[in-house]
């Protein structure tokens, strides 16, 4: 007999028939006469309901089936009597695949903590928390690749192993065949990275942007969408060492079209959870945050406040002289904290902000000069509760100017000679921007530490599974 998905049990709901479902427990409950099995496949929040009359039943078998245990179930699909659910299955037939032991099984009761359940991520998704979680991270995936493929965008695969380390994004880890016992080194001490896989010093990527950019001058529009790294110490609820990034990087888009780009791309990828994840939404909405359906409507509706890095320090000075307290001090020039992105998005314009032409101190070789000498065509997006989304930026497009400042930076030349090369050789005005896949998700689920949108964590101190 062939299995039916439970999800496709509720959307089809061929009442009078037999069907076969297969799935784990979640709980078993009931009297003398009957027990009630919820069973889940993971194909929809949704639990069905198995019914099993205990007369017929295998005395044995009935206690082998305890949460977490695997059962396949033969049984006529008839509308529940019972309140709660609108439909259930008459048991006439279960098969056990496997059993969990309930002395050892992890996850016996409902309402574990995120910290416990982190510490048994290889059981999590079988929650009903992860499942949602898991599901609406494919869906936004999903999206992503829709979007960009219906605007002609073009999928490029940028590689991980890089051997520059000229983003400047953030620390990096090294990538290394050598014998770390037995490292040779120069009469300085520094080690010598001859015989080394690669013959020079490399490490995991922190952005594709650089490469993605090479291809933006032959196919126009692409984008990126893999894992990068980060060997950053920081232990925040939005900061992973691992985590996915989507880079679209696009040849003739000036700031403005890169502005509208990034803001329809959100704005398509929030609607798509909310069209395609209705049923998982609304259990994180009731289970954790109950502004989470409203936040996500709201912000497909509103238009995003743009506004300069200058005329945002204005504003949280201004806050800063009324009595607001930050932890870290406000003046032109400073790199804005999370707390500071917060206050203009949640307090002062109560919508998404897209800030723009930061200071070129705080920001990279690669981005726009501005004829004012001190700031450049950067973009962030700031969201409620996440504060950066989004970090972006026309590109210089200039060979002078840009080699200049590279070298201003500490950039070698001899390490970006490709990447100036698209500069020298019909360069083009150009933009992109950069999405953290985590940091959507968390505005997307409302799940407060990005630990608990991505399946397996890399953290500092922290590589478990
Ligand atoms: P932040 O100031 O939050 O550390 P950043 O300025 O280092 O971010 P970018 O280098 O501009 O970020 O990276 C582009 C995007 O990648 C960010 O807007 C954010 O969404 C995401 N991002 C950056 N660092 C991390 C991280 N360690 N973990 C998860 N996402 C990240
Ligand atoms: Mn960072």
């Amino acid at each position: 007999m062939k299995r039916i998905r439970i999800a496709d049990l509720f959307t089809q709901k061929p009442i009078g028939e037999v069907v076969n479902v297969k799935g784990w427990v979640r709980t078993k409950r009931g009297n003398k006469q009957v027990a009630f099995i919820a069973l889940n496949d993971g194909t929809t929040i949704k639990n069905i309901q198995v019914v099993v009359d205990l007369a017929t039943a295998d005395e044995e078998q009935m206690k082998t089936i305890t949460t977490g245990a695997c059962l396949s179930v033969v049984g006529e699909l008839v509308a529940s009597q019972g309140g709660g659910q609108e439909i259930e299955i008459q048991c006439k037939e279960i098969e056990v695949y496997g059993t969990a032991d309930p002395q050892t099984y992890p996850l016996q009761k409902k309402g574990h903590s995120m910290e416990y359940l982190r510490e048994v991520a290889h059981l999590r998704p079988r929650t009903n928390t992860f499942g949602a979680v898991f599901r609406i991270r494919h869906n936004m995936a999903m999206a992503i690749h829709n979007f960009f493929h219906e605007r002609g965008f073009y999928y490029f695969h940028t590689p991980l192993i890089t051997a520059s380390d000229c983003e400047g994004a953030g620390q990096m880890f090294q990538v290394t065949t050598m014998n770390l016992y037995d490292l040779k080194k120069d009469e300085n001490g520094s080690i010598i990275y001859d015989n080394d896989f690669f013959g020079r010093q490399a490490s995991l990527t922190v952005s594709g942007q650089l490469e993605a950019e090479l291809a933006a001058m032959a196919l126009g529009a692409v984008y990126t969408f893999g894992p990068t790294f980060r060997a950053e110490n920081s232990n925040t609820p939005r900061h992973l060492a691992e985590f996915w990034m989507i880079e679209p990087e696009v040849a003739f888009n000036e700031i403005e079209d890169n502005m509208e780009l990034a803001e329809d791309f959100i704005k398509y990828c929030v609607r798509w959870a909310l069209d395609n994840c209705a049923d998982d939404l609304q259990f994180l909405n009731d289970m954790f945050d109950k502004e989470l359906l409203t936040r996500l409507r709201s912000v497909i509706d509103v238009e995003f406040k743009r506004l300069t890095y200058t005329e945002g320090i204005s504003i949280l000075e201004e806050a800063v002289a009324k009595g607001k307290k930050f932890e870290f001090p406000v003046f032109w020039g400073a790199d804005l904290a999370a707390e500071h992105e917060r206050y203009l998005v949640e307090e002062y314009f109560k919508r998404p902000v897209i800030l723009t032409d930061y200071p070129k101190e705080i920001k990279s070789f690669y981005m726009k000069q501005n004829d004012d000498g001190k700031t450049v065509r950067a973009m962030d997006i700031l969201f409620p509760k996440i504060g950066e989304i989004i970090g972006g930026s026309q590109r210089e497009e200039s060979y002078e100017k840009l080699a200049k400042r590279a070298n201003e930076m500490g950039v070698p030349e001899k390490d970006i000679w490709w990447y100036l090369d698209t500069r020298r050789f019909g360069t083009a005005p150009h933009s992109g921007f950069g999405l953290g896949f985590e940091r959507l998700l968390l505005f997307v689920t409302g799940m407060s530490n990005i630990r608990d949108v991505i399946p397996f964590p890399r953290t500092p101190r922290n590589a478990e599974f």
